[in-house]
Protein backbone atom coordinates (compact mmCIF):
# COMPACT_ATOMS: atom_id res chain seq x y z
CA UNK A 1 0.00 0.00 0.00
CA UNK A 2 1.14 3.40 -1.19
CA UNK A 3 1.79 5.43 2.40
CA UNK A 4 2.17 9.45 2.62
CA UNK A 5 4.74 10.83 4.47
CA UNK A 6 4.91 14.38 5.91
CA UNK A 7 8.04 16.29 4.01
CA UNK A 8 9.08 17.89 7.49
CA UNK A 9 9.44 13.96 8.65
CA UNK A 10 10.43 11.50 6.43
CA UNK A 11 11.80 8.77 8.95
CA UNK A 12 7.98 8.80 10.26
CA UNK A 13 5.32 5.78 9.77
CA UNK A 14 3.57 6.88 7.13
CA UNK A 15 -0.09 7.65 7.09
CA UNK A 16 -2.83 6.08 4.57
CA UNK A 17 -4.48 7.90 1.94
CA UNK A 18 -7.71 8.42 3.95
CA UNK A 19 -5.56 10.32 6.46
CA UNK A 20 -3.73 12.37 4.22
CA UNK A 21 -6.91 13.49 2.70
CA UNK A 22 -8.68 14.40 5.31
CA UNK A 23 -6.07 15.75 7.81
CA UNK A 24 -5.03 18.08 4.84
CA UNK A 25 -1.50 19.27 6.48
CA UNK A 26 0.15 16.83 8.54
CA UNK A 27 0.48 17.42 12.17
CA UNK A 28 4.13 18.99 12.09
CA UNK A 29 2.99 21.82 9.56
CA UNK A 30 4.42 19.41 6.44
CA UNK A 31 3.07 18.70 3.18
CA UNK A 32 2.05 14.79 2.73
CA UNK A 33 4.14 12.90 -0.27
CA UNK A 34 3.70 10.00 -1.53
CA UNK A 35 6.43 7.27 -0.47
CA UNK A 36 6.53 5.81 -3.54
CA UNK A 37 4.83 6.16 -7.23
CA UNK A 38 3.17 3.42 -8.79
CA UNK A 39 4.73 2.86 -12.25
CA UNK A 40 1.93 2.40 -15.08
CA UNK A 41 2.19 1.17 -18.26
CA UNK A 42 1.58 3.17 -21.13
CA UNK A 43 -1.26 1.31 -22.63
CA UNK A 44 -3.36 2.58 -19.16
CA UNK A 45 -3.67 6.12 -20.61
CA UNK A 46 -2.87 4.95 -24.57
CA UNK A 47 -6.26 3.75 -24.57
CA UNK A 48 -8.29 5.23 -22.75
CA UNK A 49 -11.22 7.15 -24.82
CA UNK A 50 -11.95 10.04 -21.85
CA UNK A 51 -10.32 11.48 -18.96
CA UNK A 52 -12.68 9.50 -16.75
CA UNK A 53 -11.59 6.20 -18.42
CA UNK A 54 -7.97 7.63 -17.38
CA UNK A 55 -8.40 8.25 -13.93
CA UNK A 56 -10.25 4.72 -13.81
CA UNK A 57 -7.15 3.04 -14.94
CA UNK A 58 -4.75 5.07 -12.88
CA UNK A 59 -5.94 6.25 -9.68
CA UNK A 60 -6.60 2.40 -8.29
CA UNK A 61 -2.75 2.20 -8.81
CA UNK A 62 -2.85 4.85 -6.16
CA UNK A 63 -5.63 3.94 -4.08
CA UNK A 64 -6.87 0.08 -4.93
CA UNK A 65 -6.23 -0.95 -1.31
CA UNK A 66 -7.99 1.63 0.84
CA UNK A 67 -11.62 2.07 -1.77
CA UNK A 68 -13.48 -0.84 -3.31
CA UNK A 69 -12.57 -0.86 -7.37
CA UNK A 70 -16.75 0.25 -7.79
CA UNK A 71 -16.62 2.56 -5.59
CA UNK A 72 -13.67 4.09 -7.47
CA UNK A 73 -14.73 3.83 -10.53
CA UNK A 74 -18.03 5.68 -9.71
CA UNK A 75 -16.28 8.16 -8.07
CA UNK A 76 -14.05 9.32 -10.92
CA UNK A 77 -16.97 9.23 -13.78
CA UNK A 78 -18.94 11.12 -11.37
CA UNK A 79 -16.05 14.03 -10.69
CA UNK A 80 -14.82 13.87 -14.06
CA UNK A 81 -17.85 14.54 -16.22
CA UNK A 82 -16.89 17.04 -18.46
CA UNK A 83 -14.60 17.34 -21.73
CA UNK A 84 -10.53 18.35 -21.67
CA UNK A 85 -9.60 18.97 -25.53
CA UNK A 86 -6.55 19.01 -27.00
CA UNK A 87 -6.55 21.65 -29.27
CA UNK A 88 -3.91 21.92 -31.94
CA UNK A 89 -2.64 25.43 -32.87
CA UNK A 90 0.37 24.25 -34.59
CA UNK A 91 1.89 20.85 -35.66
CA UNK A 92 4.57 21.74 -32.43
CA UNK A 93 1.98 23.38 -30.22
CA UNK A 94 -1.31 22.22 -28.49
CA UNK A 95 -3.18 23.62 -25.80
CA UNK A 96 -4.76 21.39 -23.40
CA UNK A 97 -8.23 22.95 -22.25
CA UNK A 98 -8.81 22.17 -18.36
CA UNK A 99 -11.51 24.94 -18.20
CA UNK A 100 -14.72 22.74 -19.29
CA UNK A 101 -15.64 22.15 -15.79
CA UNK A 102 -18.57 23.90 -14.01
CA UNK A 103 -16.47 26.74 -12.47
CA UNK A 104 -14.42 27.12 -15.72
CA UNK A 105 -10.67 26.64 -14.12
CA UNK A 106 -8.99 23.59 -13.93
CA UNK A 107 -9.52 23.59 -10.27
CA UNK A 108 -12.46 21.84 -10.89
CA UNK A 109 -10.71 18.75 -11.57
CA UNK A 110 -8.75 18.60 -8.32
CA UNK A 111 -12.10 20.23 -5.96
CA UNK A 112 -14.72 17.66 -7.94
CA UNK A 113 -12.37 14.72 -7.06
CA UNK A 114 -11.23 15.54 -3.84
CA UNK A 115 -15.28 16.41 -2.53
CA UNK A 116 -16.36 12.90 -3.16
CA UNK A 117 -13.56 11.23 -1.61
CA UNK A 118 -13.80 12.68 1.41
CA UNK A 119 -17.54 12.39 1.19
CA UNK A 120 -16.85 8.17 1.03
CA UNK A 121 -14.65 8.07 3.64
CA UNK A 122 -16.80 10.40 6.14
CA UNK A 123 -19.68 8.25 5.48
CA UNK A 124 -18.31 5.57 6.07
CA UNK A 125 -16.75 6.65 9.67
CA UNK A 126 -20.23 8.56 10.31
CA UNK A 127 -18.40 12.07 10.34
CA UNK A 128 -18.58 15.08 8.81
CA UNK A 129 -16.78 18.30 8.16
CA UNK A 130 -17.03 21.97 8.15
CA UNK A 131 -14.59 23.27 5.27
CA UNK A 132 -13.46 26.85 5.66
CA UNK A 133 -12.06 28.32 2.79
CA UNK A 134 -10.53 31.74 2.44
CA UNK A 135 -10.37 32.71 -1.67
CA UNK A 136 -10.13 35.64 -3.75
CA UNK A 137 -10.79 33.81 -7.36
CA UNK A 138 -11.00 30.38 -8.31
CA UNK A 139 -9.99 28.31 -5.39
CA UNK A 140 -13.05 29.43 -3.44
CA UNK A 141 -16.11 28.69 -6.99
CA UNK A 142 -14.48 25.46 -7.60
CA UNK A 143 -14.62 24.28 -3.94
CA UNK A 144 -18.01 25.47 -3.44
CA UNK A 145 -19.47 24.25 -6.30
CA UNK A 146 -16.99 20.67 -5.90
CA UNK A 147 -18.39 19.98 -2.39
CA UNK A 148 -21.97 21.17 -2.57
CA UNK A 149 -24.85 18.32 -2.32
CA UNK A 150 -22.26 16.25 -0.45
CA UNK A 151 -24.15 14.89 2.33
CA UNK A 152 -21.29 14.93 5.41
CA UNK A 153 -19.74 17.95 4.25
CA UNK A 154 -20.49 21.92 4.34
CA UNK A 155 -18.51 24.60 2.90
CA UNK A 156 -18.06 28.38 4.83
CA UNK A 157 -16.03 30.55 1.69
CA UNK A 158 -14.59 34.04 2.99
CA UNK A 159 -14.08 36.53 0.49
CA UNK A 160 -12.97 39.87 0.14
CA UNK A 161 -16.34 42.06 -0.25
CA UNK A 162 -15.57 44.42 -3.34
CA UNK A 163 -11.89 42.93 -3.89
CA UNK A 164 -13.18 40.01 -6.47
CA UNK A 165 -14.34 40.58 -10.04
CA UNK A 166 -17.89 40.77 -10.45
CA UNK A 167 -18.02 37.61 -12.42
CA UNK A 168 -15.85 35.59 -10.01
CA UNK A 169 -18.54 37.57 -7.10
CA UNK A 170 -21.40 35.63 -9.09
CA UNK A 171 -19.55 32.27 -8.95
CA UNK A 172 -19.34 32.59 -5.63
CA UNK A 173 -22.57 33.65 -4.06
CA UNK A 174 -24.59 31.81 -6.13
CA UNK A 175 -27.33 29.64 -3.71
CA UNK A 176 -25.63 26.17 -3.24
CA UNK A 177 -26.46 23.29 -1.15
CA UNK A 178 -24.41 23.21 1.94
CA UNK A 179 -22.57 26.16 1.32
CA UNK A 180 -22.41 29.79 2.91
CA UNK A 181 -20.89 32.54 1.41
CA UNK A 182 -19.25 35.36 3.61
CA UNK A 183 -18.06 38.94 2.42
CA UNK A 184 -15.92 40.07 4.62
CA UNK A 185 -15.03 43.89 4.99
CA UNK A 186 -11.59 43.56 4.49
CA UNK A 187 -8.95 42.18 2.34
CA UNK A 188 -7.87 38.55 1.20
CA UNK A 189 -5.24 38.43 3.78
CA UNK A 190 -8.05 39.50 6.53
CA UNK A 191 -9.95 36.40 5.10
CA UNK A 192 -6.94 34.27 5.60
CA UNK A 193 -6.29 35.27 9.15
CA UNK A 194 -9.77 34.68 10.67
CA UNK A 195 -9.63 31.01 9.07
CA UNK A 196 -6.59 30.29 10.70
CA UNK A 197 -7.91 31.71 13.91
CA UNK A 198 -10.56 29.87 13.51
CA UNK A 199 -8.61 26.36 13.67
CA UNK A 200 -6.98 27.54 16.61
CA UNK A 201 -9.94 29.08 18.57
CA UNK A 202 -11.05 26.72 21.95
CA UNK A 203 -14.38 27.70 21.53
CA UNK A 204 -14.83 26.54 18.07
CA UNK A 205 -12.42 23.51 18.92
CA UNK A 206 -15.67 20.73 19.25
CA UNK A 207 -16.57 21.53 15.42
CA UNK A 208 -14.80 19.23 12.70
CA UNK A 209 -13.49 22.31 10.86
CA UNK A 210 -11.19 20.97 7.30
CA UNK A 211 -9.64 23.10 5.01
CA UNK A 212 -9.36 22.39 1.10
CA UNK A 213 -6.60 24.20 -0.02
CA UNK A 214 -4.07 23.16 -2.82
CA UNK A 215 -1.65 21.26 -0.71
CA UNK A 216 -3.99 18.34 0.01
CA UNK A 217 -3.49 15.42 -1.82
CA UNK A 218 -6.56 14.65 -2.78
CA UNK A 219 -6.56 18.05 -4.56
CA UNK A 220 -3.12 16.68 -6.42
CA UNK A 221 -3.83 13.07 -7.66
CA UNK A 222 -6.25 14.03 -10.06
CA UNK A 223 -4.18 16.88 -11.62
CA UNK A 224 -2.03 14.20 -12.76
CA UNK A 225 -4.70 13.04 -15.12
CA UNK A 226 -5.26 15.40 -17.40
CA UNK A 227 -1.12 15.22 -18.24
CA UNK A 228 -1.80 11.33 -19.32
CA UNK A 229 -5.43 12.83 -20.97
CA UNK A 230 -2.85 15.05 -23.41
CA UNK A 231 -0.82 12.30 -24.26
CA UNK A 232 -3.62 9.72 -25.62
CA UNK A 233 -5.05 12.46 -27.61
CA UNK A 234 -1.99 13.11 -29.18
CA UNK A 235 -2.00 9.56 -30.14
CA UNK A 236 1.64 9.16 -30.08
CA UNK A 237 3.97 7.74 -27.22
CA UNK A 238 6.72 10.40 -28.10
CA UNK A 239 7.95 13.03 -25.32
CA UNK A 240 6.00 15.85 -24.89
CA UNK A 241 6.85 19.57 -23.26
CA UNK A 242 4.43 20.68 -20.87
CA UNK A 243 4.33 24.56 -20.18
CA UNK A 244 2.05 25.19 -16.77
CA UNK A 245 1.11 28.29 -16.14
CA UNK A 246 1.87 28.38 -11.92
CA UNK A 247 1.46 30.18 -8.84
CA UNK A 248 1.24 27.56 -5.83
CA UNK A 249 2.62 25.07 -8.18
CA UNK A 250 0.07 22.24 -7.51
CA UNK A 251 -0.82 21.84 -10.96
CA UNK A 252 3.42 21.21 -11.82
CA UNK A 253 3.30 19.09 -9.12
CA UNK A 254 0.49 17.18 -10.44
CA UNK A 255 2.40 17.32 -14.10
CA UNK A 256 5.42 15.93 -12.05
CA UNK A 257 3.64 12.69 -10.30
CA UNK A 258 2.09 11.76 -14.02
CA UNK A 259 6.02 11.70 -15.27
CA UNK A 260 7.17 9.61 -12.18
CA UNK A 261 3.88 7.12 -12.91
CA UNK A 262 5.78 6.74 -16.53
CA UNK A 263 5.01 9.65 -18.75
CA UNK A 264 7.30 10.25 -21.30
CA UNK A 265 8.09 14.32 -20.82
CA UNK A 266 11.01 16.12 -22.12
CA UNK A 267 10.90 19.30 -20.08
CA UNK A 268 8.08 20.99 -18.17
CA UNK A 269 8.10 24.83 -18.59
CA UNK A 270 6.45 27.04 -15.38
CA UNK A 271 5.25 29.80 -16.98
CA UNK A 272 4.92 32.64 -13.86
CA UNK A 273 3.99 36.42 -13.79
CA UNK A 274 5.62 38.55 -11.73
CA UNK A 275 5.56 36.36 -8.87
CA UNK A 276 9.28 35.04 -9.73
CA UNK A 277 10.55 33.02 -7.06
CA UNK A 278 10.13 29.80 -8.67
CA UNK A 279 12.00 30.88 -12.11
CA UNK A 280 15.04 32.69 -9.76
CA UNK A 281 15.14 29.05 -7.99
CA UNK A 282 15.45 27.31 -11.05
CA UNK A 283 17.99 29.40 -12.65
CA UNK A 284 19.75 29.46 -9.75
CA UNK A 285 18.93 32.96 -8.93
CA UNK A 286 17.13 32.37 -5.10
CA UNK A 287 17.74 29.69 -2.46
CA UNK A 288 15.16 27.05 -2.02
CA UNK A 289 12.68 28.68 0.02
CA UNK A 290 13.71 32.41 -0.36
CA UNK A 291 9.93 33.29 -0.87
CA UNK A 292 9.06 36.95 -2.18
CA UNK A 293 5.73 39.14 -1.03
CA UNK A 294 2.73 38.52 -3.51
CA UNK A 295 2.49 40.71 -6.58
CA UNK A 296 -0.88 41.28 -7.86
CA UNK A 297 -1.28 40.96 -11.94
CA UNK A 298 -3.53 40.24 -14.38
CA UNK A 299 -3.24 36.48 -13.89
CA UNK A 300 -4.44 36.84 -10.58
CA UNK A 301 -4.79 33.07 -10.13
CA UNK A 302 -1.09 32.91 -9.89
CA UNK A 303 -0.75 36.02 -7.85
CA UNK A 304 1.41 34.25 -5.31
CA UNK A 305 4.86 34.92 -3.44
CA UNK A 306 5.09 31.46 -1.92
CA UNK A 307 4.24 28.60 -3.76
CA UNK A 308 3.20 26.32 -0.76
CA UNK A 309 3.85 23.09 -3.43
CA UNK A 310 7.59 23.83 -3.59
CA UNK A 311 8.06 22.03 -0.52
CA UNK A 312 6.54 18.67 -1.67
CA UNK A 313 8.10 19.18 -5.56
CA UNK A 314 11.42 20.17 -3.03
CA UNK A 315 10.93 16.46 -1.27
CA UNK A 316 9.94 14.76 -4.90
CA UNK A 317 12.93 16.05 -6.95
CA UNK A 318 16.66 17.20 -6.16
CA UNK A 319 17.30 20.32 -6.87
CA UNK A 320 20.07 19.18 -9.81
CA UNK A 321 17.02 17.31 -11.04
CA UNK A 322 14.34 20.52 -10.93
CA UNK A 323 16.88 22.23 -12.61
CA UNK A 324 17.65 20.03 -15.21
CA UNK A 325 14.13 19.09 -16.18
CA UNK A 326 11.84 22.31 -15.50
CA UNK A 327 12.54 25.34 -16.81
CA UNK A 328 10.98 28.58 -15.87
CA UNK A 329 10.21 32.27 -17.03
CA UNK A 330 8.51 35.01 -15.34
CA UNK A 331 5.93 37.28 -17.37
CA UNK A 332 4.87 41.01 -17.09
CA UNK A 333 1.30 42.16 -17.31
CA UNK A 334 2.45 43.87 -20.61
CA UNK A 335 4.14 40.86 -22.37
CA UNK A 336 0.72 39.00 -21.15
CA UNK A 337 -1.57 41.26 -23.17
CA UNK A 338 0.65 41.32 -25.68
CA UNK A 339 0.81 37.56 -26.02
CA UNK A 340 -2.99 37.45 -26.13
CA UNK A 341 -3.15 39.74 -29.15
CA UNK A 342 -0.81 38.03 -30.70
CA UNK A 343 -1.87 34.33 -30.46
CA UNK A 344 -5.41 35.44 -31.17
CA UNK A 345 -3.93 37.43 -34.71
CA UNK A 346 -2.11 34.13 -35.80
CA UNK A 347 -4.09 31.46 -35.02
CA UNK A 348 -7.59 33.09 -33.76
CA UNK A 349 -7.83 31.59 -30.28
CA UNK A 350 -8.41 33.26 -27.63
CA UNK A 351 -6.65 32.72 -24.20
CA UNK A 352 -7.44 34.01 -20.75
CA UNK A 353 -4.61 35.74 -19.30
CA UNK A 354 -3.16 32.56 -17.71
CA UNK A 355 -3.11 30.76 -20.68
CA UNK A 356 -1.37 33.79 -22.16
CA UNK A 357 1.34 34.13 -19.23
CA UNK A 358 2.41 29.85 -20.15
CA UNK A 359 2.22 30.47 -24.34
CA UNK A 360 4.58 33.30 -23.93
CA UNK A 361 6.70 30.79 -21.82
CA UNK A 362 6.90 28.86 -24.61
CA UNK A 363 8.02 30.86 -27.36
CA UNK A 364 10.65 32.01 -25.28
CA UNK A 365 11.26 28.34 -23.97
CA UNK A 366 11.66 27.58 -27.77
CA UNK A 367 14.01 31.04 -28.57
CA UNK A 368 16.25 30.31 -25.71
CA UNK A 369 16.95 26.48 -26.23
CA UNK A 370 15.66 25.25 -29.60
CA UNK A 371 14.07 22.00 -28.60
CA UNK A 372 11.59 21.08 -31.19
CA UNK A 373 9.73 18.89 -29.02
CA UNK A 374 6.20 19.49 -28.98
CA UNK A 375 4.91 21.65 -26.61
CA UNK A 376 1.70 21.14 -24.66
CA UNK A 377 0.38 24.54 -23.04
CA UNK A 378 -2.31 23.56 -20.47
CA UNK A 379 -4.95 26.27 -20.32
CA UNK A 380 -5.94 26.99 -16.99
CA UNK A 381 -9.12 29.35 -17.50
CA UNK A 382 -11.90 29.75 -19.69
CA UNK A 383 -11.45 33.44 -21.19
CA UNK A 384 -14.81 34.36 -20.15
CA UNK A 385 -13.76 34.78 -16.69
CA UNK A 386 -11.24 37.75 -17.43
CA UNK A 387 -14.06 40.21 -19.74
CA UNK A 388 -11.97 43.31 -18.46
CA UNK A 389 -8.49 41.82 -19.68
CA UNK A 390 -9.52 40.48 -22.50
CA UNK A 391 -11.38 43.69 -23.70
CA UNK A 392 -7.98 45.47 -22.68
CA UNK A 393 -6.19 42.75 -24.58
CA UNK A 394 -7.42 43.01 -27.70
CA UNK A 395 -10.42 45.45 -27.94
CA UNK A 396 -13.38 43.06 -27.83
CA UNK A 397 -15.80 42.50 -25.47
CA UNK A 398 -15.40 39.01 -23.24
CA UNK A 399 -16.33 36.09 -25.01
CA UNK A 400 -19.74 35.00 -23.65
CA UNK A 401 -20.07 31.24 -21.99
CA UNK A 402 -23.46 30.01 -21.11
CA UNK A 403 -22.38 28.58 -17.74
CA UNK A 404 -21.55 32.40 -16.83
CA UNK A 405 -24.68 33.77 -18.34
CA UNK A 406 -27.15 31.38 -16.57
CA UNK A 407 -25.90 32.70 -12.96
CA UNK A 408 -26.96 35.88 -13.30
CA UNK A 409 -30.64 34.07 -13.00
CA UNK A 410 -29.86 32.45 -10.40
CA UNK A 411 -30.23 32.76 -6.46
CA UNK A 412 -27.82 34.05 -3.80
CA UNK A 413 -27.13 33.83 -0.83
CA UNK A 414 -24.39 35.82 0.89
CA UNK A 415 -24.12 37.82 4.73
CA UNK A 416 -21.94 40.85 4.79
CA UNK A 417 -19.28 40.35 8.10
CA UNK A 418 -16.89 42.21 9.51
CA UNK A 419 -13.43 41.26 9.44
CA UNK A 420 -13.06 39.27 13.08
CA UNK A 421 -13.04 35.86 14.03
CA UNK A 422 -16.29 36.86 16.11
CA UNK A 423 -18.18 37.31 13.35
CA UNK A 424 -17.31 33.82 11.76
CA UNK A 425 -17.77 32.51 15.20
CA UNK A 426 -21.38 34.19 15.36
CA UNK A 427 -22.14 32.61 12.47
CA UNK A 428 -20.43 28.90 12.78
CA UNK A 429 -21.70 29.01 16.41
C1 LIG B 1 -4.93 28.38 -9.42
C2 LIG B 1 -4.67 28.78 -10.84
C3 LIG B 1 -3.38 28.75 -11.41
C4 LIG B 1 -2.16 28.37 -10.62
O1 LIG B 1 -2.14 27.00 -10.33
P1 LIG B 1 -1.18 26.45 -9.16
O2 LIG B 1 -1.55 25.03 -8.98
O3 LIG B 1 -1.51 27.29 -7.95
O4 LIG B 1 0.21 26.64 -9.61
C5 LIG B 1 -3.25 29.09 -12.74
N1 LIG B 1 -4.30 29.48 -13.48
C6 LIG B 1 -5.55 29.53 -12.97
C7 LIG B 1 -6.65 29.99 -13.84
C8 LIG B 1 -5.79 29.18 -11.65
O5 LIG B 1 -7.03 29.24 -11.14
Amino acid sequence: MIGYYSTRDPQKTPVSFEEALLEGLAPDGGLYVPNRVPKIHPAHWMEAGTIAEVGCRVLPGWLGQEIPAETLESIIRDALNFPCPLVRLRDDLFVLELFHGPTLSFKDFGARTMARLMQHFLRQRGERRIILVATSGDTGSAVADGFAGQDNLEVVLLYPKGKVSAVQERQLIVRRKGVRALAVEGNFDDCQRIVKEAFLDPELAHLPLSSANSINIGRLLPQSLYYLWAAAQTGSPTPLNFCVPSGNLGNLTGGVLAALMGLPVGHFIAAHNDNHFFPDFLAGRAEAYQFLPTIATLSNAMDVGSPSNFERLYALLSPERMREWIWGTTVSNPATLERMAQVYQTHGYLADPHTAVGLEAVERYRARTGDPTPVVALASAHPAKFPEVVSKALGLPGPKEAALEALWGQETQVHTVAPTLEALKDLLL
